[in-house]
């Protein structure tokens, strides 16, 4: 046998990506002395940075294995490695950051209990069994705990806690799991559940057993309180929706496991990997027809919203008997998310029986995020727990902007460099409390990211709260205050978010905006890039009620354009049995600039549509409407569109008029889900049509997509598949929400390049 020679070598790697806070370090370090490399690893400002002296062949294995089993919650982005000269290590050693004023995010965000720490919860030897807050450095709260940076336990709200020598010994082995796990904690130092009377005495008794009792618990979890029962005890379920006033609104579902999930609803290998990955959203799936939920579960919806447990203290809900949990946001009509035992006991005590509470305080709020999976890729809806503070790359560098959002679905960003950090969710922001909360983040992020932005940015809309605020911020920053038309700024989101950078056609599907000619827009199209977007088409302006109160009421709007489109008041009567009482306005409304706004809403556009479908009472919450009817089309397999016209004016004017043919459809006896169908065909058609006609006069095969509308299912897939065969490549979101939660990403990249110029 012959002993080949192994020469030492020495290599230099540097790894860029997410490489920080995620346990990189001792995972190199764990790797390096298994196969008995020397040298040492650092934490640089644009990555990490490796040194391995050794056998040729060990440290060949050391980068394979690197690149094929990196840390779990790390995603490498480069890899480069260069030859070295040798210089004689004497071991391998972890070096301290070399700039410890970095300004990247140094903040995680929170991260779903790990296999690791989930096999010690339920090892009833180990120092940590049923131990509500096992985490180690692949999972546990972060962002959530988080007061400052850099994201230390003595900036967290596990300060208070001194750890014991069991869990000192364990955070300083950089051999152990817990090597630097900030919230690092176990049953004799660390937080502690208890479980109280709604009067705050302490209770005895089991969390589970109540559960099974049928009664109501405010939970406290990673970002925010819940309001938890069994959601297969229905008068469980129908108690919780009415002590909470929630008429209409889905509640949020947490199963025990993957096979409990697919025991209600139809579940893909991606759906599966996006519920069970370190963020853990709320996933929307298509519901199984042999689900037994009840039907005040998801009143009207054929998706629930489902998630699994994130924590430990969330594996500790479930049993044989227990399999699927309502876990529904508490809060109070639209107010912030609970966070505080204070308010807890304050707004909970009609609404839960019991409180499971404990003693590690949440810093910051952070709703469940909610997603779906569209085309293979997670589509993002609602971007908290789990993405924040996540940065998202932009395709070009900039200088420090704060960027407002909007008010509705309320999302802020900073950005620097080459990189947006938008904000957990905020709600809306006609609640004075969500404006609170929006205010005390942007204070938050403002010193933990030490940006000072070199201007700001919001939406044209001058009622704006947003808008108000941000004026005054630029004010106290002494800096220019840009303002971006609603819509432009989702177009330039969906461009951002798919790394685009160059001329591009978009249609922006929503709900209101502010257009610039002072009318209401929400079906616009779009030419252009960052610094220069062009309106090219719209649907044809409707006359929409002034106020607010028809967005509540898709009747009033379908009796409105029914009015506009038909002399027969009769006529209308018989298309809308419960209008009766609303004609007498409807009809003036129909035809008065003063008492009407010029609109091209797509989500009126679609809640006319919904009430010609059967729901014609009052909205409990935004988009309910369109949800249901899209609902209703999912029942027909294929339906034909109505005829639309699109009109060559000084820009392509899609007419609204296929609305009185649908009017005329429903007169014919046709039943609602082939309405819902029709409607949602023709909506993709036109689309397609538009998109055809500008993209062969602009001579683009791109196309992004954004706006509220886009959230329909319906209308994205039945699109996506239309433009493939069209050989046009649609751009949809994936990183962040194509509704209003998106759009500080595009005002972002608009007030840049407006500076460029
Ligand atoms: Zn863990
Ligand atoms: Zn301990
Ligand atoms: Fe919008």
């Amino acid at each position: 046998m012959v002993r080949l020679a192994q020469e030492d070598g020495a290599v230099e790697i540097h790894v860029t990506g997410i490489v920080q806070g995620v346990g990189f370090r001792p995972h190199v370090y764990k790797s390096a002395i298994s196969l008995g490399l020397k040298g040492w690893v650092i934490n640089t400002t644009a990555g990490v940075t490796i040194r391995l002296e050794g056998p040729a062949q060990k440290i060949t294995k050391f980068m394979e294995d690197l690149r094929k089993s990196p840390p779990p919650l790390s995603q490498i982005e480069t890899f480069a490695v260069r030859d070295v000269g040798l210089e004689g290590f004497s071991a391998f050693f972890i070096h301290e950051s070399q700039n410890a004023a970095d300004t990247d995010i140094s903040i995680p965000p929170d991260v779903g209990t790990c296999p690791d720490c989930l096999r010690e919860y339920r090892d009833p030897t180990d120092r940590r069994s049923g131990y509500p807050f096992i985490n180690c450095v692949n999972c546990g709260p972060r962002f959530s705990i988080t007061r400052a940076a850099p994201y230390d336990r003595k900036n967290t709200s596990m300060h208070v806690f001194e750890m014991c020598d069991d869990c000192i010994a364990e955070y300083i082995d950089p051999m152990d799991r817990r090597f630097h796990a900030e919230p690092n904690a176990c049953p004799v130092c660390g937080p502690k559940l208890t479980l109280t009377l709604p009067d705050g005495s302490p209770l005895e008794g089991d969390l589970r057993g109540l559960l099974k009792e049928g009664r109501v618990l405010a939970i406290k979890g990673i970002g925010g309180y819940h309001l938890a029962c069994d959601a297969l005890n229905t008068g469980a379920v129908r108690l919780l929706r009415e002590r909470k006033r929630r008429h209409g609104k889905p509640f949020a579902l947490m199963c025990r496991d993957l096979e409990t999930v697919r025991g209600h609803c139809e579940l893909s290998p991606e759906e599966e990997k996006l519920l069970a990955s370190p963020a853990r959203p709320i996933l929307l799936l298509k519901r199984k027809p042999a689900s037994p939920l009840c039907e005040e579960t998801a009143p009207g919806l054929d998706t629930l919203g489902m998630m699994l447990p994130y924590t430990p203290l969330h594996y500790g809900l479930f049993d044989e008997d227990l399999s699927i949990l309502v876990m529904t946001s508490a809060n109070i009509s639209g107010d912030p998310l609970i966070i505080s035992e204070e308010d807890a006991y304050t707004h909970l005590g009609e609404l839960a029986d019991a409180f499971v509470i404990h003693n590690r305080e949440i810093v910051n709020r952070a709703d469940d995020s909610v997603a779906m999976i569209f085309r293979d890729k997670p589509y993002l809806l609602r971007r908290a727990r789990g993405f924040v503070p996540h940065g998202v790359k932009l395709p070009f560098s900039l200088s420090a902007v704060f960027a407002a959002g909007g008010d509705l679905k309320s999302v802020f960003a900073y950005a620097g460099k080459d990189k947006a950090i938008l904000s957990q969710y905020f709600g809306d922001l006609d609640n004075l409390r969500n404006l609170d909360a929006y205010q005390d983040g942007v204070r938050f992020f403002r010193d933990f990211l030490k940006i000072r932005p070199e201007r700001v940015v919001c939406d044209l809309h001058p009622d704006y709260a947003s808008a108000g605020f941000t004026e005054r911020y630029a004010e106290e920053l002494g800096v220019p205050l840009v303002k971006v038309q609603h819509h432009k700024a989702h177009f330039a989101s969906a461009m951002a978010d798919n790394g685009l950078n160059e001329k591009v056609l978009g249609v922006i599907c929503d709900g209101t905006g502010f257009g610039e000619d002072s009318s209401i827009w929400g079906f616009e199209l779009f030419y252009g890039d960052y610094s220069d977007i062009k309106r090219v088409g719209s649907l044809t302006p409707f006359p929409q009620p002034r106020g607010d109160s028809v967005v509540k009421n898709p009747l009033h709007m379908a009796a409105v354009l029914l009015c506009a489109l038909w002399e027969d008041k009769d006529k209308v009567l018989d298309a809308l049995p419960g209008s009766v009482g609303l004609l007498p306005y409807t009809k003036a409304q129909a035809s008065s600039n003063t008492l009407s706004i010029a609109s091209s809403s797509c989500g009126r556009l679609f809640d006319a549509a919904a009430a010609l479908c059967g729901f014609t009472g009052k909205v409990t919450y935004e988009g309910e409407a369109a949800m249901r009817m899209e609902s209703l089309a999912h029942q027909v397999a294929d339906a034909d569109p109505y005829g639309y016209d699109i009109l060559e004016d000084d820009i392509l004017r899609l007419s609204w008029g296929f609305i009185g043919e649908m009017a005329e459809d429903r007169l014919s006896g046709t039943k609602p889900p082939v309405l819902a169908a029709r409607f949602h065909q023709t909506v993709s058609a036109s689309i397609c049509d538009l998109v055809e006609r500008l993209a062969a006069g602009y001579e683009t095969d791109k196309v992004v997509f954004s706006g509220g509308t886009f959230q329909n299912r319906f209308v994205i897939s039945t699109l996506a598949e239309k433009l493939l065969d069209m050989g046009i490549k649609a751009y949809f979101h994936h990183q962040v929400p194509t509704n209003d939660g998106g759009l500080a990403l595009g005002q972002v990249v608009i007030a840049a390049s407006r500076a460029e110029k």
